[in-house]
């Protein structure tokens, strides 16, 4: 087995079928999106299968900015969120109210809530939205569905998530490829080899080992890896901007017997804390908060 890290994006090309491919692992940074919440088993499975395809999405697209997958208003959990950036930064989390019996009672809600996709492009400023009603479907088969219709690319995912660690496998047919072959049973045939993968497999496998032994007759072709790692965007910046937007009555609500306001990133649990004469600047919209200092 070959050395690999514990947070990989891998881009392949099924060459004789004129499929790319992208397969993602996540662990280390999988671990510091759970362990920020204590999060039922049924919704850490669902929010690190989400977060495996945040960042599985980030392969095939070229860009300079971070791209988002949200859930809102599903049954007992009112948000389900995950990011991953170009630079390959994860991020994620959750909010969730009483028990949760099991998936089936978050995807299956009514009325039925809408996943979005949102790429941010930081480069242009632009920023592109795709919706998908969830619609008592599996996570996996909301993306298929996702592609198909807003890129017109047909597309198959796997998910797994288990043993500390998640995984996404992904799959798209290329289209007009000069490679690919005449047969058109290709997309078929490498669709049911995908299905044939196991959830261990896709956990634990050197990337390699996997795609040889999904498909070996396919002449896979692997690309580099790219590194990926937990990270927040958060910034003083922001946070300041986020106070200016609640505006100075709400601003003034939050302020401690001692006199500062403190504001904590749900993502990384990072503290932000304003005295009053930062509240005084961010209230006039003055002043360069990004300068003061971040206390952890
Ligand atoms: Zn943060």
């Amino acid at each position: 087995m070959s050395e690999f890290a514990n947070d990989f994006l891998h881009r392949f090309e099924l060459e004789r079928a004129g499929v790319r491919g992208v397969f993602v692992r996540l662990s280390d940074s999988w671990n510091q999106v759970r362990e920020r919440a204590d999060y039922p088993s049924v919704l850490a499975d669902l929010l690190g299968r989400t977060l495996a395809a945040s960042a599985l999405f980030t392969g095939n697209i070229k860009f300079d900015g971070a791209l988002s997958i949200q859930i809102k208003n599903a049954g007992p959990v009112g948000l389900l969120f995950a990011e991953c950036g170009s630079d390959g930064r994860l991020r994620g989390l959750a909010r969730w109210t009483g028990d949760i019996a099991d998936e089936a009672a978050l995807l299956g809600a009514t009325p039925a809530p809408l996943l979005a996709i949102t790429i941010d492009n930081r480069d242009s400023g632009q920023r592109y939205q795709g919706l998908v009603p969830v619609e008592d479907a599996q996570l996996s088969t909301l993306f298929e569905r996702y592609f198909e219709r807003s890129e017109q690319l047909p597309t198959r995912v796997l998910l797994a998530c288990g043993d500390g660690r998640c995984a996404g496998l992904m799959l798209q047919r290329l289209p007009g490829s000069v490679h690919a072959d005449d047969d058109a049973d290709a997309w078929n045939r490498v669709g049911h080899l995908l299905a044939s993968a196991r959830d261990t497999e896709l956990l634990a496998l050197a990337p390699e080992t996997l795609l040889y032994r999904l498909f070996h007759e396919e002449s896979v072709r692997l690309h580099a890896s790219k590194p990926l790692r937990f990270g927040c965007s958060c910034s003083r910046e922001r946070v300041a901007g986020m106070l200016h937007s609640l505006g100075r009555a709400e601003g003034e609500a939050a302020v401690r017997e001692d006199g500062m306001v403190e504001v904590t990133c749900e993502f990384c649990n990072t503290h932000y804390r304003f005295d009053r004469v930062d509240l005084e600047q961010v209230f006039r919209g003055a002043g360069d908060m990004a300068a003061a200092p971040i206390r952890h």
